[in-house]
């Protein structure tokens, strides 16, 4: 069959993903979204990332071109009835995942590698809405998907070794470093890094040090690119609040509960960049 990457949700990471698969693996790729408008919005924010990456000279027209010959979009997801790899990125919510991959299960072929991008909803809980477990798999990709190296490959309880491998051979295509890792809250990224955004919040709520001063001791003194509180307002301080909530309720330990202030922002709509204000103002 003729390679097909199918995209479930062009939002900020489905249309990241799509991007780096028409671009740099050349897959032809169909974004889905039940939104038109994020179709369209996807679209020109490919377009534009891919006009950077021409005038920066990393990449030629022609391959730009061809890029955007292999990006198509669709509000059905019958596409992926041709699909070889489905990853779905669509809003960070259970039961809609759920739905999504019980729905795909009837409709992709049964060899198709069902993928889900969740940062935080257990793989072998997805897995278990449809009736190849062993070929639903994590592939968690970095914001932004074109600039980020990583993908951490999660494994559900029933994943085969064969759906990894395949996983690991896109991922070689797309010209990341893939890490595989087994099915926890959080798994690795977000177990590690949660905790860290959390307590720079508490830092700030107990009146330690401003996000300013926070953030520069985890940049010049630990050398992070970035501070945890500037981070935290690319998530989307509600997406934070979310994971947390995920590894309480998983891992069963009050240590990981979300701190008071950070619920407070989200209360008040400062959601970081995506609403113009979190622990910064934009
Ligand atoms: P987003 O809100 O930007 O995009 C989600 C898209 O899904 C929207 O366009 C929405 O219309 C669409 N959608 C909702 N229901 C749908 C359905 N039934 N079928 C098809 N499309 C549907 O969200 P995002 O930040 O791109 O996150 C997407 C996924 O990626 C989430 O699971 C999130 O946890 C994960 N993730 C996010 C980040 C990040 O930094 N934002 C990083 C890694 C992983």
């Amino acid at each position: 069959m003729k390679e097909h990457v199918v995209v479930i949700g062009a939002g900020q990471m489905g249309s990241g993903i799509a991007q780096v698969f028409a671009s740099v693996a050349s897959i032809p790729v169909t974004m889905v979204d039940v939104s038109s408008e994020a179709l369209g919005r996807a679209r020109a924010s490919i377009e534009k990332s891919l006009a950077r990456f021409v005038e920066k000279g990393t990449l030629d027209a022609a391959r730009r071109d061809a890029a955007l010959a292999h990006l198509a979009g669709s509000d059905d997801l019958g596409v992926a009835r041709t699909a070889t790899l489905v990853i779905e990125a669509a809003s960070e919510n259970a039961e809609l995942k759920y739905k999504v991959f019980a729905d795909l299960d009837a409709i992709a072929p049964p060899d198709t590698i069902l993928a889900t991008n969740t940062s935080s909803i257990s793989i072998t809980e997805i897995a278990g809405r449809t009736t190849r477990a062993d070929r639903v798999i994590g592939m968690h990709f970095m914001n932004p998907v074109p600039l980020m190296r990583l993908i951490e490959v999660i494994r559900g309880l029933a994943t085969s070794d064969e759906t990894r491998d395949s996983v690991m051979s896109y991922a070689r295509q797309l010209g990341k470093t893939a890490v595989e890792v087994n099915d926890f809250p959080g798994f690795v990224s977000n177990r590690v890094l949660m905790p860290m955004i959390n307590e720079a919040a508490y830092c700030v709520m107990e009146g330690v040090a401003t996000p300013d001063a926070i953030d520069k001791v985890m940049t010049l003194g630990m050398n992070h690119p970035m501070g945890p509180l500037a981070l935290a307002d690319l998530i989307g301080l509600d997406t934070c609040v979310s994971i947390l909530e995920v590894l309480q309720q998983g891992l069963g330990d009050p240590k990981y509960r979300a701190c008071p202030l950070l619920k407070k922002y989200v209360a008040a709509g400062w959601l970081g960049r995506k609403s113009g204000r979190g622990f910064y103002a934009y």
